[in-house]
This record gives structure tokens, C-alpha cells and sequence, in this order.
């Protein structure tokens, strides 16, 4: 999440001019002020580029000109973001705009409109106005931006089953990988491209952690960003006792929190295949809760991946 100090420039009024021999009524009207606007682009990932750029003032306009000529418009900035940024007002919930296409631009906060120029105020009677309207003042406003989460996949495992290290053979992404609890915790997107130049999004989520307070439902709280049509991919580890068992576990502790995540589909993915001999892995095949796809595969020796993103393409669409 990232504030940004806006200050959109006002401005400009006219300009009369000054040294014409019998002062024609052609002051022109300023420009506008620069626009502050929000910009997709499909290339960006995080905020994280706006770090160091909190304070965002646009241009002012410029003056009329004489001749009746409108003053220069003043230099917009615009602002790249990823894909689901969402722009809200310091102090409100209220959402103020959001980015949703590559290439969508928002103006966030709109330049000052410029002041008229005597010209405009010219009569049959008064050919040559003193008077003019200035531009309107500039701005300042906090921003906040957000991003939301818009995975398509969203990796539901306790910790150590091997999700960060699935996200960071299928993606560009690299999250962190240790082995032990608690590695995850905040969620990684990763793209996964797919054949043809398609992709999807994947996101490795804090895990779940049965029992354990801290960190307990934090995974659950980023699940609820996951987007409607987006399917669940649990991963179990082969090595772990019972299979079935440690699914349901995982079933139930979503239940638990949010009833709605059970219309999500599923898919069950079992990790570190590489640790099994095919006869292994036959018998416990036989095992495997006979109500959701599933599959082996193994991060680690590359196996099975282009069937995992096989399966996941296909209940994706
Ligand atoms: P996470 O907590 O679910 O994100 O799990 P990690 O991706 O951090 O992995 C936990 C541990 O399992 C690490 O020590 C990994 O090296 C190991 N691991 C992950 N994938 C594989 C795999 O395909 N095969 C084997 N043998 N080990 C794996
Ligand atoms: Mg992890």
C-alpha cells in the first residue's frame, strides 16, 4: 500500500497584451493544469517502484497569449501501475478509480481548469476588457494506492509442502524458500505463462496453519482477495501420512473460515514426487479422494508441471 501526495496545478489566466498600439480585446485563456493519472501496465507486478516517489505535483498551465491564443496546457504526470490497483481517498474506504486493462488511463485528479482571458469578456459595447478570471487554484490531495490480489490460482497447503518452490519453477516469480513454517507471509503473484502466449496468475498464500495461533487464518485472510472465478490448488506433500486425510484438513479449515471458498473449484496436487518409485505412487494414487482431480508432481525433478498447468488451464476456462 502506498500514499502519494497529489497536487494537481490550477492554473493559468491570461495574458492582455501589453504593448499593442490600441490594446485589443485578445488576451487568450490559460491552459489547463496537468492531470495526475493513474496508467495500467500489464509488465508491472507490485507498487514498489513508487516507493520513492510519494510526492506527485503535475504542471501548471501556462498563460494566455495574446491573439486570443490559449496557453500551453500544463505537463500531465501519469503514474504506471499494475493491473488491479485500486485508488482511494486518505480517511475513506471509498474507492476513488481502479485500474483494471494494460493501458487503461484514469485521470486521478484532474488539472485546474485555466482562467478566461479579456478576450472572452469582450462586449459589442467593451471591446476591450480589463477584466479576467483566473485559473482555478491547484490541489493537494492524499492517495492511497492498493493492490488487490487477481490470482487465478491460489495455492492452499500447510507450510513446507512445497508451494513457494512450485511458484518459483512455474514463474518469474521468486518468493522465499525455507524449510521451515512460517517462510510465507505475504503473498507472492507469480505469472505462470501457458502455451500460446496465455498466462495466469498464481499466488502463493501464507500457509495454513492448523493449531497454531500466530499465523493461524492469516493465509484465509488473503484467500478472501482471491477472485471469483479463480480455482484453489491444494498441495499436499507425498511424504506426509495420509494423504486424503491432510486434504480434508486443509477442506475444513477453509470451510471454517469462509463458506463461500467452497464454491471455488479445486484441484489437489501432490508434491515432491520425486521421493516416490512408480509403483509407490500407483498404490497411492489408489488413495486419493476420488472427488477432486488430482495429480503428482515434483518441483524439484520438473515432473509432472506441464500436466499441473494442464489441469489448472483447463478448470481456469
Ligand atoms: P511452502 O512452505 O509450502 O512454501 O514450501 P517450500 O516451497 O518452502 O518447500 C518446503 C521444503 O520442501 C523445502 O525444503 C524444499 O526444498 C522442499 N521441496 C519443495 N519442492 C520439492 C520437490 O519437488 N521435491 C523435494 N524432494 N523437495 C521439495
Ligand atoms: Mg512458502
Amino acid at each position: 500500500m502506498f500514499t502519494l501526495r497529489l497536487r494537481r496545478s490550477g492554473l493559468f489566466a491570461f495574458s492582455s497584451r501589453k504593448y499593442v498600439a490600441k490594446g485589443g480585446p485578445d488576451g487568450g485563456d490559460g491552459g489547463r493544469g496537468g492531470h495526475i493519472i493513474l496508467r495500467g501496465n500489464a509488465q508491472l507486478w507490485t507498487l514498489l517502484h513508487l516507493k520513492y516517489r510519494k510526492h506527485i505535483i503535475a504542471d501548471n498551465g501556462n498563460p494566455g497569449e495574446p491573439q486570443d491564443r490559449t496557453g500551453a496546457m500544463g505537463h500531465d504526470e501519469i503514474i504506471e501501475v499494475p493491473i488491479g490497483t485500486v485508488a482511494k481517498r486518505e480517511g475513506s474506504d471509498e474507492i476513488v478509480c481502479e485500474i483494471t486493462k494494460d493501458g487503461e488511463e484514469i485521470i486521478l485528479t484532474p488539472g485546474g481548469r485555466g482562467g478566461k482571458g479579456n478576450a472572452f469578456f469582450a462586449t459589442a459595447t467593451n471591446r476591450a476588457p480589463q477584466h479576467v478570471q483566473p485559473g482555478e487554484p491547484g490541489i493537494e490531495e492524499w492517495i492511497i494506492l492498493e493492490l488487490k490480489l487477481l490470482a487465478d490460482v491460489g495455492l492452499v497447503g500447510f507450510p513446507n509442502a512445497g508451494k513457494s518452490t512450485l511458484l518459483s519453477v512455474v514463474s518469474a516469480a521468486k518468493p522465499k524458500i525455507a524449510d521451515y513454517a512460517f517462510t510465507t507471509l505475504t503473498p507472492n503473484l507469480g505469472v505462470v505463462s501457458y502455451r500460446d502466449n496465455k498466462s495466469f496468475v498464481m499466488a502463493d498464500i501464507p500457509g495454513i496453519i492448523e493449531g497454531a495461533a500466530e499465523g493461524k487464518g492469516l493465509g484465509i485472510r488473503f484467500l478472501k482477495h482471491i477472485e471469483r472465478n479463480s480455482i484453489l490448488l491444494f498441495i499436499v506433500p507425498c511424504d506426509t501420512t495420509d494423504i486424503a486425510k491432510e486434504y480434508d484438513i486443509l477442506l475444513n479449515e477453509l470451510k471454517k473460515y469462509s463458506p463461500q471458498l467452497m464454491d471455488k473449484k479445486r484441484i489437489l496436487a501432490i508434491s515432491k514426487s520425486d521421493l516416490l518409485d512408480d509403483e509407490l505412487k500407483q498404490e497411492m494414487a489408489k488413495e486419493l479422494p476420488p472427488d477432486i482431480p488430482s495429480l503428482f508432481f515434483s518441483s524439484v525433478a520438473q515432473q509432472g508441471i506441464q500436466e499441473l498447468k494442464d489441469l489448472i488451464w483447463k478448470n481456469l476456462h
